[in-house]
């Protein structure tokens, strides 16, 4: 008997005949789609979260670029190329012919990715180079690299600190760092923003074995500064160490570059930093972790986004060996983007408004209602101009404000271009006189 006619006989005839039908995803998705109590009181639960985000106010919309970040985009639903100020492009490296072609020639010689972790097969020559790069520009003894920043600061409090540690923290730092200390045993505490007496305050009621002060370098949404110089300060008379997220300072801020640390002219004093790549240093993806060589070691042993996450592709990590070169080599990148700034606040707040932060190329203009920003930054785009409003709950009630990000990329023209269409704007809104 032909093998396929027992089987007939054993299973049945119609199952057989179905068992040579060529596969159907519309089928599999018609039976799966089968209305199941679950999953309709799952999808009501999110529906309603969702339409509360939506009655707030707060609902986030994606425009779709279509064509590269650069300074001048192009954006779906508008016809004519578009002005960007609102990337963290700071650097204006994310489509550099040098860096593309250099992500290109690394894409063919190694490939699109490891389909591995860093410790089992996932570590080629480029990611140490690169991870020694990142030591030499900061001048720390090591550097470790994560798929990102945020994973980097979720796996670097966990892995070092223990309940016998303090971890101190401001207030409005970054969702990745409370997150990363939210996973950590250590005590935590958090101090009132900037705050230099409160943080004291609790450094001095601490007993703990280690004590790890966390700031970002440069708060994103005000464009301010932590207080670098005192936090230095404090952390040897408490005996704490100090860790910087530099996301919004690495290879633009302080004359070279260098950051915050540089910005206060004292390199060398922090003791561990954590940035991204993903912002100024080519804007592709990847964080790191640099400082002393005990903890780089040992955050390849225990921290869980590096030990459990795919290896950085290598067009990646191309990009940031290539920008790290550039920014070694010169420091005209990081003049211009400052200068820029200048001109941009200086013309601003000559024309009535007010900018919030400190010299820094995030420049908030403070409008304090959320629909007046919306709506500010409707009609900035429909001059040309690409911001986004911020309010609340990204920023406090009451302080809703457009995000202007200067980048080194833009021309003397596209900033003027773009403080005549402030004025322009904030004259017919009554923003300014
Ligand atoms: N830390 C700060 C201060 C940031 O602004 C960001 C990005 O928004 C991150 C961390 C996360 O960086 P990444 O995009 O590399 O995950």
């Amino acid at each position: 008997m032909p093998i396929f006619s027992k089987y007939a006989l054993m299973r049945g005839a119609d199952s057989f005949l179905q068992s040579l039908r060529p596969f159907s995803l519309s089928n599999c998705l018609a039976s799966a789609s089968a209305p199941r109590p679950a999953l309709t009181q799952f999808r009501d639960i999110l529906n309603n979260q969702i339409t509360g985000i939506k009655d707030a106010g707060t609902y986030k919309m994606e425009r779709v670029i279509t064509s590269s970040q650069s300074t001048e985009i192009t954006v779906e639903g508008t016809q004519k190329r578009i002005l960007n100020f609102c990337a963290n492009n700071y650097l204006g490296l994310a489509n550099n012919p040098e860096v593309v072609s250099y992500s290109k020639e690394l894409l063919d010689k190694y490939g699109a990715g490891l389909s591995s972790v860093r410790f089992i097969c996932g570590t080629q020559s480029i990611h140490k180079e690169l991870e020694k790069k990142i030591s030499q520009f900061h001048g720390r003894e090591d550097a470790i690299l994560y798929a990102s920043c945020f994973d980097a600061n979720a796996g670097i409090f966990e892995a070092i600190l223990t309940p016998d540690d303090a971890v101190f923290s401001d207030e409005l730092n970054h969702a990745s760092i409370i997150d990363g200390i939210r996973l950590c045993k250590a005590q935590k505490q958090r101090y009132k923003h900037r705050d230099m007496s409160d943080l004291e305050k609790q450094l001095q009621s601490s007993t703990a074995r280690l004590k790890l002060i966390v700031t970002d370098g440069v708060f994103s949404m005000d464009g301010n500064i932590a207080p670098l110089p005192k936090i230095v300060d404090l952390a040897a008379k408490y005996d704490a160490l100090v860790f910087i997220d530099e996301c919004h300072a690495t290879g633009f801020f302080g004359a070279t570059g260098r950051g915050t640390e540089e910005y206060y002219n004292m390199l060398g004093r922090v003791d561990i930093i954590n940035s991204t790549l993903g912002k100024a240093l080519g804007g592709a993806a990847g964080g790191y972790t640099t400082g002393p060589k005990e903890l780089i070691r040992l955050l390849r042993q225990k921290s869980r986004p590096y030990l459990f996450s795919n290896s950085l592709p290598p067009p990646v990590v191309a990009t940031g060996i290539k920008v790290m070169d550039m920014l070694m080599h010169s420091d005209q990148l990081s003049q211009r983007v400052q200068s820029n700034t200048k001109r941009f606040r200086d013309a601003m707040t000559k024309a009535g408004f007010v900018i919030g932060g400190e010299n820094h190329p995030i420049c908030p203009v403070m409008l304090g209602d959320a629909r007046l920003a919306s709506i500010f930054a409707d009609q900035m785009l429909s001059r040309g101009i690409y911001v986004i409003g911020f309010s609340y709950p990204v920023v406090p009630k009451g302080k809703a404000r457009i995000r202007v990000q200067i980048s080194a990329a833009h021309t003397t023209d596209d900033v003027d271009h773009a403080v005549a269409a402030f004025v322009d704007v904030g004259k017919s809104l009554k923003v300014i006189k």
